[in-house]
């Protein structure tokens, strides 16, 4: 399928930086978190703020979100702040409470884009949607997972799209959390270049010492944005804690990257 939209064009019209910066919590935690989170992250190079409400587990015994109360904190965070709001959708009930609290921006995790069957609940539930769509890739390290993924969105006449690279699972030891894989990301690029890339260092890393450089190999390989779990009390997180990283030293990290012109 070929997916020529004026996609890029929901990054102008939304007037988000370049590159465009999505921060704040793995998982929303109590309304003051999502709060003071969003302040700090107010009047920054974050246009987009991104909190977990339901969070897909791979083991049951662990954190699995506040549920919907979390939605009414995210309401009152954009209020307070002008932040634009993201959460990840599994379900369509998901999607219909989402939609029902005017959430922003809704992504699908790397653990539901593995399964046709409910992407395609997702995108019956949110068609014709003019929210930003984004679709993180699977799991395991299949190319054309991530494109049936996108395609059932796109099928669905949903039109404000993008992609999170978030690394993938292997059974190897290596130094990330979850393998970057360069090239199937690449490999995404080149077919779909209208469809904006956004890099996601927390879930590939697992370890906030190496979001810099993940961050920077991505501008390098021209990514238009980037997703980096944020908290105030980072190593007290309850959950993803040592991946995640300061409010100040996101702001330290994006000062430090270097960026490419469009123009370069
Ligand atoms: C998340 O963004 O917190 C998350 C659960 O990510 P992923 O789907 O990439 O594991
Ligand atoms: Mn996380």
């Amino acid at each position: 399928m070929n997916i020529t939209i004026e996609n890029r064009k929901w990054l102008d019209d939304f007037k988000l930086s370049h590159p465009l910066v999505i921060a704040g919590p793995c998982s929303a935690e109590t309304e003051d978190q999502v709060l003071k989170i969003a302040h700090e992250l107010k009047n920054s190079d974050v246009s987009i703020f991104r909190a977990g409400i339901w969070k897909p587990r791979t083991r049951p015994g662990g954190f699995e979100g506040v549920g919907e109360i979390g939605l009414k904190w995210l309401q009152k965070a954009k209020a307070e702040t002008g932040l634009l709001m993201a959460t990840e959708v599994a379900t369509a009930a998901h999607v219909k409470l989402a939609l029902e609290h005017d959430i922003d921006v809704l992504w699908i995790g790397a653990r539901t884009t593995v399964n046709p069957f409910a992407v395609q609940e997702i995108a019956d539930a949110l068609q014709n949607t003019d929210k930003i769509v984004l679709v993180k890739n699977p799991v395991n390290p299949d190319l054309a997972l991530w494109i049936g993924g996108v395609e059932r969105l796109y099928k669905a006449n949903i039109k404000k799209l993008g992609v999170i690279h978030r690394g993938f699972s292997t059974y190897e030891k290596t130094k990330y959390r979850n393998n970057p894989e360069w090239q199937i990301a690449i490999d995404f690029q080149n077919r779909f270049p209208d469809i904006p890339l956004i890099i996601d260092p927390s879930h590939i890393t697992g370890n906030r010492d190496m979001i810099f450089q993940v961050t920077q190999e991505a501008l390098d390989l021209n990514y238009d944005g980037m997703i980096i779990e944020t908290h105030i009390d980072p190593d007290n997180a309850w959950s993803d804690a040592a991946q995640q990283i300061t409010p100040d030293r996101l702001k330290q990290i994006f000062f430090d990257l270097t960026i490419r012109k469009e123009t370069d």
